[in-house]
């Protein structure tokens, strides 16, 4: 793909408006939102703010969609056929999206083409081919008696998604809870709220029928609310912040004790022992770990842990692949630093480096913004040395590119700095040694663990999800579409 075809004008991109309910959009006249972009600041857009009518009529509209279409009882693999369809479509479209969601969100247009668009087509793609495979129980019960486990779905499933990652998001969540038999009213964050109505629209125009999947705008305390409370929702899942996760699950127990899937923040470490196979490739591991995205990725891996023999040399081969990196606005295919989403979440970063230089921490490179990138916001890539697992930037997600730096002197003392208090959910382990590499795998409380080597595979299969306070249940992998599924019991007499 040449530059050419990827730069685009931001001002001259056409979004949609309203909340895409039944294949159409509705503009009932509600409070808009403004929403920017984060390359400058600018204001592109509006999104209004669903009244609970509006979640109301979205949530039966996806409920008599359900029950008329008969999605649910269709042949498992018609289900699989409008799915791939939908996958080949995002495909067919797949600069359009790209340059969408570097229009909204923190993604840089040629990151967005070479991956964001792609893997949501290849989540669809992968959840499709589920749709026909998963079966079921069948249990030997006594004589002339058989007993069986029947797998549905649970109806209408309330989705609601973070603003990092929204084409992604999207397709974790909508790909398995569709496959599955359910319908879906999706609430995307209503800073990044385009990509994901582009996408719903292109799953209708793939022979979806209109109503089995939703977009409902709005804020997280009026509309993500509503959803969560509404009745005739059976299942949330949901991506975002710790705190938002136990408001949710608040809401899910209060109205209806509804099953919830919480994928949630997180304070990753990555654990570098003496010996490594490669110095350098470790070193651009760690860098990438904590910078991809402008360090707003869920499993970003913001705490180096690294043996005192090696944290010389390690810490300078991080800094060299930090040399360069420049800011620029998403929507130059020549961009690949990701600047940070809003104001308010540039200045918690901030606070949250300051509060740590305050409790002693050393700023080895970065700490502030870059200069003269306008109404934007480009965060240096930052290293703190000096610090303690009580220093704020060790303890708190701050969601930017910030490595602590924190040493070790034996494998034990090693895997306790690993642990977080309260955050499990990823975890990378440097060693050339296979055996200290599994006993930190065993030791360490995190629902993915990557040795020698920080990021997802892209391997569906592969489920993602955190221990502790970063979530409960997954997203991905066979435990996806499970879940998006309840289990009927069935005994026969014969
Ligand atoms: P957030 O919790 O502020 O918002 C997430 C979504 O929840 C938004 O759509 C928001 O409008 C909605 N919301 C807010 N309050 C709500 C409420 N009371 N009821 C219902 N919905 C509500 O999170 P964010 O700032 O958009 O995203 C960043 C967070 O997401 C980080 O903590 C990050 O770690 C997490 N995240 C986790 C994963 C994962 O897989 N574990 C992936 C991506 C992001």
């Amino acid at each position: 793909m040449t530059t050419a075809i990827l730069d685009f004008d931001p001002a001259a991109t056409v979004l949609p408006q309203g909340h895409f309910i039944a294949g159409v959009y509705h503009r009932p006249g509600e409070a808009m939102i403004h929403v920017r972009r984060p390359s400058d600041g600018r204001v592109i857009g509006q999104v209004p703010d669903a009244s609970p009518e509006t979640v109301d009529f979205a949530v039966e509209t996806a409920l008599h969609a359900w029950r008329s279409s008969g999605w649910s009882r269709r042949a498992p693999r018609e289900r699989a056929q409008v799915l791939l369809r939908w996958a080949q479509l995002i495909d067919a479209h797949r600069v359009e999206l790209a340059q969408l969601e570097a229009l909204n969100s923190t993604r840089p247009v040629s990151e967005a083409y070479a991956s964001d668009v792609p893997l949501t087509a290849e989540v669809i793609r992968f959840f499709a081919e589920f749709a026909d495979k998963a079966g079921g129980d069948v249990a030997a019960t006594r004589q002339n008696s058989l007993g069986f486990v029947a797998a549905e779905p649970y109806g209408v499933i309330g989705a609601i998604t973070p603003w990092n990652f929204p084409l992604s998001m999207c397709s974790w969540k909508c790909g398995p809870a569709l496959a599955a038999g359910n319908a879906v009213v999706l609430k995307p964050s209503e800073m990044t709220p385009f990509s994901t109505m582009r996408l719903a629209e292109l799953a209708i125009e793939a022979g979806l029928p209109a109503g089995l999947f939703n977009i409902v705008n709005g804020g997280g305390a009026s509309a993500g609310a509503a959803l969560t409370r509404h009745p005739d929702i059976s299942k949330i899942s949901f991506t975002g912040s710790t705190t938002t996760g136990a408001s949710i699950m608040r809401d899910a127990a209060q109205y209806g004790t509804k099953p919830v899937t919480l994928e949630l923040g997180g304070k990753s470490p990555q654990l570098v022992f003496s010996h490594v196979a490669d110095v350098d490739e470790t070193a651009r591991c760690v860098a990438r770990g904590f910078i991809a995205n402008g360090g707003q990725a869920c499993v970003a891996g913001t705490r180096l842990i690294v043996h005192k023999q090696l944290a010389e040399r390690l810490i300078a081969g991080v800094l060299q692949h930090l040399e360069g990196i420049e800011p620029g606005p998403t929507w130059l295919a020549s961009t690949r630093y990701a600047p940070i989403i809003s104001a308010p979440q540039a200045q918690r970063i901030q606070a949250i480096v300051d509060r740590s230089v305050d409790q002693g921490a050393h700023v080895l490179c970065g700490g502030g913004l870059f200069d003269g990138t306008g109404e934007g916001y480009f965060y240096r890539p930052t290293l703190l040395t000096n610090v303690t697992s009580s220093t704020a930037a060790v303890r708190e997600e701050l969601f930017g590119p910030v490595l602590t730096v924190q040493t070790f002197e034996d494998e034990e003392e090693g895997i306790a700095l690993a642990g977080h208090p309260t955050y499990g959910l990823a975890a990378g382990i440097h060693t050339s040694d296979i055996g200290q590499a599994m006993r930190a795998m065993r030791g360490i409380a995190a629902g993915t663990i990557w040795i020698n080597r920080y990021a997802r595979s892209g391997d569906m299969i592969i489920p993602t999800g955190g221990f502790k306070q970063s979530g409960i249940g997954k997203d991905l992998g066979r435990q996806a579409f499970e879940s998006s599924q309840r289990y009927k019991s069935v005994l026969i007499d014969f």
